[in-house]
């Protein structure tokens, strides 16, 4: 798995928290480290998924996507490649961009950054594009030749309403099966950003439990009455569309992380990239990228796996448990059996997997299984 991080945006917008920066003069000397990094951590081992992650991978130009991808053809084996994502948001993908980045013959999904079908929380959120942008973007994605295409939603956002995902609802509807894939993310207040400052002014307000349940129903039974499988808490697809890349993070495969503040995984160690662009792209001049790197302990990797696999609908594999983690499956099979008693969780020939209740506490139930 090969991942990429493109730390521009536009603006930024109010509730995000990743590392990403509005200013853009650097954008060529940052493809330049970018193309370092790949060539100088290339490996011979076929990669499955590729993902452009960020940010915004779509402020890159298509000559700009162009050169970092013949660095990846000429470094890494695509004999067994599945999937390749970018990310994209609704503002950039014009028909002439989306035609030129089709013509790339790269990119096999694209998931877009929508957030809401509504204006008024788009601007709330400093989003910089429009409901109509958005619902343009996916048909024209369509229209240029992407059929993989994921779209990303918010919920549990200060001062939106029950009307207001029904509304998007109505226009993901409304695209006729365009959309194979939706991820649904609730809000969460992260430190240092607008909207932390707004909610703490009292400019706004988080929306009550009640408003919050029943957003999260609506959501659950549209997805399930338009042939959208829940796979995660928080993703849902059409048969056939379950994200790749994701998935293999769920079952901790190994990745390659590239770019200013990527994270990178070898099965037992974890290691982050300088999250600055300026020390980044000096860093590769130099020929040095800065990194940070820890080693994870077994125990360490017990709970990542429990906290990321309990969210997923396919659960814990016993597999997994018998051969990477048997030293823990005893202890395992006695802390599950509480959650297995509440129908939280069932037991299948292959896995521990969470109930449709059951993934409403995945995080709870995650913790407390924690070595
Ligand atoms: S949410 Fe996405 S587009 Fe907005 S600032 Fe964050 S990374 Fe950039």
């Amino acid at each position: 798995m090969l991942y990429l991080h493109i730390p521009y945006c536009h603006r930024k917008c109010s509730y995000c928290g990743f590392y990403s920066v509005a200013c853009n003069h650097e954008r060529d000397s940052y493809v330049d480290a970018l193309c370092f990094e790949l060539a100088s951590r290339r490996v011979t081992a076929p990669l499955h998924t590729i993902y452009f992650g960020g940010g915004t991978p779509s402020l890159l130009t298509p000559v700009q996507l162009a050169r970092i991808i013949d660095v990846i053809r000429s470094n890494y084996n695509l004999s067994e490649i599945k999937e390749v994502t970018i990310e994209a948001n609704p503002e950039n993908l014009t028909p002439k961009y989306l035609f030129e980045l089709a013509g790339l013959n790269f990119f096999n999904r694209i998931s877009i950054g929508v957030q809401s079908f509504s204006d008024k929380m788009l601007r709330m959120l400093n989003r910089v594009h429009s409901s109509e942008q958005a619902f343009l973007a996916v048909k024209d994605a369509a229209e240029a030749g992407f059929d993989n295409i994921s779209v990303d939603l918010m919920m549990g956002l200060p001062g939106q309403h029950y009307a207001d995902i029904e509304h998007s609802l109505d226009s993901i509807e409304s695209l006729n099966g365009l959309v194979k894939h939706l991820s649904f993310y609730e809000y969460t207040v992260e430190p240092r950003t607008i909207l932390e400052q707004q909610l703490k002014m009292k400019r706004c307000f988080m929306p009550d439990e009640d408003e919050l349940a029943s957003q999260y129903d609506l959501m659950i039974r549209w997805c399930k009455d338009h042939g959208f499988e829940q796979y995660e808490v928080s993703n849902f697809c059409r048969s056939g569309y379950r994200s790749l890349h994701n998935s293999r993070y769920w079952n901790l495969t190994p990745y390659i992380g590239i770019g200013a503040a990527a994270h990178s995984y070898d099965g037992i160690s974890r290691r982050w990239n300088v999250a600055d662009v300026t020390r980044y792209v000096e860093g590769a001049k130099e020929g040095m990228i800065p990194f940070e790197k820890e080693l994870l302990s077994h125990e360490d990797s017990f709970n990542e796996y429990m906290m990321v696999a309990l969210r997923t609908k396919d659960g814990v594999s016993k597999k997994m448990l018998s051969e990477r983690f048997c030293d823990y499956e005893e202890y395992f099979e006695r802390a599950i059996k509480p959650f297995q008693k509440a129908e939280l969780i069932e037991e299948t020939p292959d896995s521990y997997r969470p109930t449709p209740k059951g993934l409403l506490h995945a995080d709870g139930i995650a913790q407390k299984l924690f070595l």
